[in-house]
């Protein structure tokens, strides 16, 4: 059997016969594989701990006749301290349902991979001191928690360029010319902003603030490390949360998961 080296991110991860599992990965190389992890869920398993669902692992693969074969596996990261809060658990669940339900198998995207480290290594980060005081109520937890969001905001926006759903949003997507900064509309189905002038047109349209644009527009353009300064309101924040998730339930026809076990872990924090 041909075998090959990659690394990937464990997305989805399904038990299968006896002790096996069947591995969703997103991998640097081939975009996203299924592949089987044989024994994995024996307790003397040494391979079982680093094929965990959202591991960053190196893997030697075997090419099987229906599904490549798990042959070796060691963990890169284990992204360990997420794991301990309930809340960046279920923002990791948003993230990879995300890359899940965009991409094809076997179809190589390695911007999108470095993205996906990049932002669970900054969820990742998100944690002890920083991210305790979340759990404990008060302003303080309001204000890191709308820090986290930024980042799964530009997450979000960031996958959309790179798999060419990308909003338009300087110039009307009906008459093309170039927009105000005013409060204007937001339409998923034709990918973008629509000015006051074309509002009528259709009433399937979203309002959407100038901040909200502003906001998003940033988020597609700007680094890593110039999103790290965003400030915003928790209000706007908000805004551009929902409207993202239009767009993006939109373009997957069909409600995230994700979003639901997000409030439901809110709800429970509450
Ligand atoms: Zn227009």
């Amino acid at each position: 059997m041909a075998t090959y080296r990659t690394e990937g991110v464990v997305l989805k991860r399904i038990d299968y016969g006896e002790a096996d599992r069947i591995l969703t990965i997103f991998s640097k190389n081939k975009g996203k594989i299924t592949a089987m992890a044989k024994g994995v869920r024996r307790m003397e398993s040494r391979k079982g701990g680093n094929v965990e669902l959202f591991n960053h692992t190196a893997f030697l693969m075997a090419e099987g006749r229906g599904m490549d074969i798990v042959t070796e596996a060691e963990v890169i990261n284990s992204f360990s301290q997420l794991r301990e809060n309930l809340e960046l658990v279920s923002y990791t669940y948003h993230l990879i349902e995300l890359v899940d339900q965009f991409t094809e198998e076997v179809q190589e995207n390695y911007q999108l991979f470095i993205l996906l480290l990049e932002v669970l290594r900054r969820v990742n980060g998100f944690t002890g001191a920083n991210y305790s005081s979340v759990t404990l109520g008060g302003e303080a937890s309001l204000e890191s928690d709308n820090k986290i969001k930024i980042y799964l905001r530009a997450f979000e926006v960031k996958l959309l360029n790179l798999i060419g759903y990308r909003p338009q949003l300087s110039d009307c997507v009906h008459c093309n010319r170039s927009l105000l900064p005013e409060n204007n509309f937001f339409s998923p189905f034709l990918g973008g902003i629509v000015c006051q002038e074309c509002v009528n047109i259709d009433s399937d349209f979203r309002p959407i603030s100038k901040e909200a644009i502003k906001v998003v527009r940033f988020l597609q353009d700007r680094s890593w490390d110039q999103v790290e300064k965003l400030k915003i309101s928790l209000d706007l924040q908000l805004e551009v949360e929902q409207q993202l998730r239009e767009y993006i339930e939109f373009l997957l026809e069909k409600e995230l998961k994700s979003a639901k076990f997000i409030e439901r872990v809110k709800n429970t924090k509450g």
